[in-house]
């Protein structure tokens, strides 16, 4: 199996919000370009399969999606982004990022630089949710990074949240 991970960029409309209930409620819509992105994915992985030897492929994008190493020369009309319909293609996320970014104030952002509220300085965000985009790459090193960063902040901020006088 070829995992193809797609890079979505930050778009309004996919946020999260919270319920009367208090609960988190996830908003998203896959964009064009995820889909177009999916499917140039998936035609370079059945191009590595049958250079590889395959025999068949299972391409989820494809029209039927099973594919014979006969038909590799119809790779480009038959994988296409039409195909993809949410709902119908088993689609996972294990790099999810934002809904708490970064930025200069409350007017663009959740946090500071620092993982502090905006407004609330007690309050800390200090994982992938501080991301204002996507990463584009493997996100685990960053995340730590920041969580590093936001430690920093604490530590820094600690005498003055005590206190109670406020972060610096
Ligand atoms: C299958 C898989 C493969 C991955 N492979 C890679 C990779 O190769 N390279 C890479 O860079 N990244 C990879 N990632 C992504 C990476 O693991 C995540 O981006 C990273 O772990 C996110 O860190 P985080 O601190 O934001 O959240 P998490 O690591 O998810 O930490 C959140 C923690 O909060 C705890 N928690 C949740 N709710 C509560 C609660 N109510 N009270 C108390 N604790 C709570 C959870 O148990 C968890 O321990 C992968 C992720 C998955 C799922």
């Amino acid at each position: 199996m070829i995992l193809v991970l797609a890079c979505d960029r930050a778009t309004p409309g996919n946020r999260v919000s919270v319920d009367a209930e208090g609960r988190p409620v996830v908003h998203y819509r896959f964009t064009d370009a995820v889909a177009r992105s999916l499917a140039r994915g998936t035609r370079a992985s059945a191009r590595i399969f049958f250079g590889a030897g395959a025999l068949r492929v299972h391409a989820p994008l494809a029209r039927p999606p099973e594919f014979h190493a006969t038909e590799w020369e119809r790779i480009d009309d038959r994988i296409r982004a039409e195909h993809f319909l949410p709902g119908t293609i088993p689609v996972s996320a294990a790099h999810l990022m934002g809904g708490c970014g970064m930025g200069g104030s409350a007017a663009d952002s959740v946090t500071d630089a620092w993982g502090r509220v905006h407004g609330l300085p007690w309050l800390r965000v200090a994982d992938s949710s501080l991301f204002p985009d996507a990463l584009q790459i493997n996100p685990y090193l960053t995340v730590m990074a920041l969580a590093d960063r936001a430690a920093q902040a604490i530590r820094q901020d600690a005498g003055a949240l005590l206190d109670g006088s406020g972060a610096a």
